[in-house]
């Protein structure tokens, strides 16, 4: 029986879409198989951050990965407008990571002087670019290039820009089996049909543990929860986005503002709590007091991608023909995704892929961490 699609995509949230983007681009029929609609899951709930410098503070393979997928947002962001006619709202307008106490201040100083793109705010400096932000703070540090998009646009754009390119989205699809059939390809099955692929590329994130383990016990993916809020705020505006430990307010271009996120693991449950919002709110209104007489807008939850080591899997696999993964992506999918479909093609074409990234995401790293 001869295939229908050169790749079939399990998973319909930016990682899937990015995959199946950059492959359909690279002249492939691609298919994408997605239980409800495309960024309906965690893809949905993010703030939207590209956070490469706030993530991390080691300059490892994941900061390197993390700062070139940030670096191809612009012209995706280009390429994408055309493609779809969708504007993914890439902005940068830098973040601020706040000290509001001297032991904070004093640590974000000595990032400053040893840190490429990040510099030391005294109070005043940023209260003159930050009007609304709390006297409590100590100074911040300003990383110039960190940026934001709105990552259900970003879905959009993938989803249409995928269909122009002839690749296939089946939405309420959900794959319930795959396998490899008479050893030369894969049969993907869902209530509506089975469909047959060349390669097979497993993309679907927070549940992606369960179709992995048809081929390989090494790697799990758990759910972290996550919450959010959006407010408009009736004086006062915010123009960079800032954070402070677990709280940070990502200003949108119609006016809003996100204020992000709560994280539980252990739980399934998608419903934003009355704790968790509270708790956010509490912590924005010590970032920022105007935000106390803001409008509540809505709050939501969703289920990042957690892995034992906090990075994602991105690889070929050794021993079964023409299956890749590319899940575990946690609370940066947003920001690795680029990188990560670019990466998924090239694997594909057996193209160089960077050894340290091959090695970084592999498979059976899992084996050394602690699960
Ligand atoms: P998902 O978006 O969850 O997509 C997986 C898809 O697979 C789902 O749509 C699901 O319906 C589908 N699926 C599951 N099983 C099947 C099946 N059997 N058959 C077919 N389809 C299936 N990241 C950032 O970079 N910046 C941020 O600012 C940011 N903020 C966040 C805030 C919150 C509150 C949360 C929860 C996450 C945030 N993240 C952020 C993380 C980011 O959202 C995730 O890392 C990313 O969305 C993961 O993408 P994904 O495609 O792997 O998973």
């Amino acid at each position: 029986m001869k295939p229908l699609f050169d790749a079939g995509i399990i998973g319909g949230g930016v990682i899937g879409l990015a995959s199946a983007y950059y492959l359909a681009k690279a002249g492939l029929r691609v298919a994408v198989f997605e239980s409800g609609k495309t960024g309906s899951g965690a893809s949905s709930a993010a703030a939207g951050m590209l956070g490469a410098h706030t993530e991390t503070e080691k300059d490892d393979a994941f900061f390197r990965f993390a700062k070139e997928s940030q670096a191809l947002y612009p012209k995706l962001a280009h390429d994408l407008l055309l493609e779809s006619g969708i504007d993914i709202q890439l902005q940068y307008n830098g973040m601020y990571k706040l000290a509001m106490t001297a032991e904070e201040a004093d640590s974000l100083k000595k990032r400053a002087e040893i840190e490429k793109d990040v510099e030391w705010h005294s109070k005043e400096k940023v209260q003159e670019y930050e009007k609304g932000i709390t006297d409590a703070i100590y100074g911040a540090l300003k990383i110039e290039k960190d940026g934001k998009l709105t990552p259900a646009a970003l879905c959009k754009a993938f989803t249409k820009a995928i269909q122009l390119m002839s690749g296939k989205i089946f939405e309420n699809t959900p794959v319930y089996k795959v396998s490899r059939f008479e050893g030369s390809h894969y049969e993907i099955e869902t209530p509506q049909d089975t469909f047959f692929c060349e390669a097979l590329i497993l993309a679907n994130g927070t549940w992606s543990s369960r179709l992995i383990k048809e081929f390989t016990r090494n790697i799990f993916v758990h759910p972290v929860k996550g919450e959010c809020l959006s407010v408009t705020m009736k004086d006062g505006k915010l123009s960079s986005t800032v954070f402070h430990e677990s709280c940070y307010l990502v200003p949108k271009l119609d006016g809003t503002i996100v204020i992000g996120a709560t994280m539980k693991e252990g739980t399934w449950n998608t419903e934003p709590s009355v704790q968790g919002i509270a708790a956010l709110m509490n912590k924005a209104v010590k970032i920022m007091p105007a935000i106390e007489d803001a409008s509540f807008q809505r709050a939501w939850a969703g289920l990042r991608p957690g892995t034992a080591d906090s990075k994602p899997f991105i690889f070929k696999h050794q021993g079964i023909p023409n299956l890749f993964v590319a899940t575990g992506h946690y609370r940066n999918g947003i920001l690795l995704a680029p990188k990560t479909g670019e990466m998924i093609r090239d694997l594909f074409f057996n193209r160089p892929a960077a050894e340290e990234y091959v090695h970084a995401f592999r498979m059976d790293r899992a084996a050394g961490v602690k699960l």
